[in-house]
């Protein structure tokens, strides 16, 4: 009998693909992606893998899934997955490194010449009549400008090698995991956070969220940022204090924050990020490009079917259940 694979969102045509040839696959009818819709408990209940994209996968979703030998992250921040309740049962989390550290880096890079451009607010204007606002907008040039990274793993390091070497920018991060004597990438190392957000005219943040990050950039180091700093997160919404930020912005202790995720998603739309100044949102698409969506599908897919079939994949977030 074939294994059954349970996806609460379908992903691409080339992970749907590969997960057919060898796999029962059972998709959430788009009204009953809820925990506690009936054809969801009972999805869960046949499943022997899972992949999931943004859904969290917490305890009671495991209680719920007896037979389940592999869930796969379509990416790569496993912060929805609760990853010790699988370790607890042995079960491989697997998730794709390969697959959208371009797509996210591209797309801070994106936000990093938005806010230095006022591109938001002068696109907005020029589409409401307002052409002659044109004076309001002068931005800055990143050359010569010190971007600060915190993190400096895949997707850190691709915006090192742009912001270094496609915009001539000083690039500088900060990582206690990467050792300065063995890093050879594009960024300086900087051993202390607090100089390097007091040294930023850009930070931008690309660690996972963890216990440790959650809240990294609290209000007491919001502080320490230049008023002309701006402020980038394509990570996590949770390694950011949220209502600090918003008072920053508001009080113009700093100068402007483009952001993709955020603490609660959807935003609600009483949040203060709507209105604070010089703040930029993105709906959490950092990630999704067609090439990397392609990608993300076929790894997870790909990981899935190679754990089912007793081996072990490129990217395992616990491999010591392996051991
Ligand atoms: P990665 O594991 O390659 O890099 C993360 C880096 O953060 C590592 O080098 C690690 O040493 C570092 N780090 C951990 N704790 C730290 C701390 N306290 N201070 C400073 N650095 C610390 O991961 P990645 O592929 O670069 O992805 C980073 C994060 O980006 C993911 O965990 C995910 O949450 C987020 N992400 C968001 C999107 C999106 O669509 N917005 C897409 C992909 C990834």
């Amino acid at each position: 009998m074939k294994p059954v694979v349970f996806l609460p969102h379908a992903v691409g045509p080339s992970g749907m693909e590969l997960l057919a040839a060898d796999c029962t696959v059972l998709v959430s009818s788009p009204d009953q992606v809820r925990a506690d819709s009936a054809e969801f408990q009972s999805y869960l209940a046949q499943a022997d893998g899972v992949i999931v994209r943004l859904f969290p996968f917490g305890p009671s979703e495991f209680a719920a899934a007896p037979r389940l030998k592999v869930i796969a992250k379509h990416g790569v921040g496993v912060d929805n997955i609760d990853v010790a309740a699988a370790t607890a049962r042995r079960i491989p989390v697997v998730f794709t490194p390969l697959a959208n550290a371009n797509a996210v880096a591209e797309h801070t890079t994106t936000l990093m010449l938005a806010l230095a451009r006022n591109l938001y607010p002068a696109a907005a204007a020029t589409l409401a009549g307002r052409f002659h606002e044109r004076y309001q907008f002068e931005g800055i040039e990143l050359a010569g400008r010190t971007l600060g990274l915190i993190g400096l793993g895949r997707i850190g390091n691709r915006v090192a090698q742009i912001a270094r070497h496609g915009l001539s920018m000083q690039v500088k991060a900060y990582d206690p995991f990467v050792s300065k004597t063995d890093y050879q990438g594009a960024a300086e190392t900087e051993p202390s956070l607090e100089t390097l957000l007091r040294s930023a005219d850009f930070i931008s943040l690309h660690v996972p969220l963890t216990p440790v990050t959650r809240q990294l950039i609290n209000a007491e180091r919001l502080k320490l940022l230049k008023p002309t700093c701006r402020i980038i997160n394509t990570s996590r919404g949770g390694v950011i204090d949220e209502p600090a930020l918003a008072a920053a912005l508001v009080e113009g202790r700093i100068a402007g924050a483009a952001l993709d995720v955020f603490e609660e998603e959807p935003l609600p739309t009483n949040h203060p990020f709507l209105t604070t100044p010089n703040t930029l949102l993105t709906p959490h698409i950092a990630s999704a490009t067609n090439e990397s969506m392609d990608r993300m599908a076929r790894d997870s897919a790909q990981g899935v079917i190679e754990v089912l079939q007793g081996r072990q994949p490129l990217g395992v977030v616990n491999p010591q259940v392996f051991g």
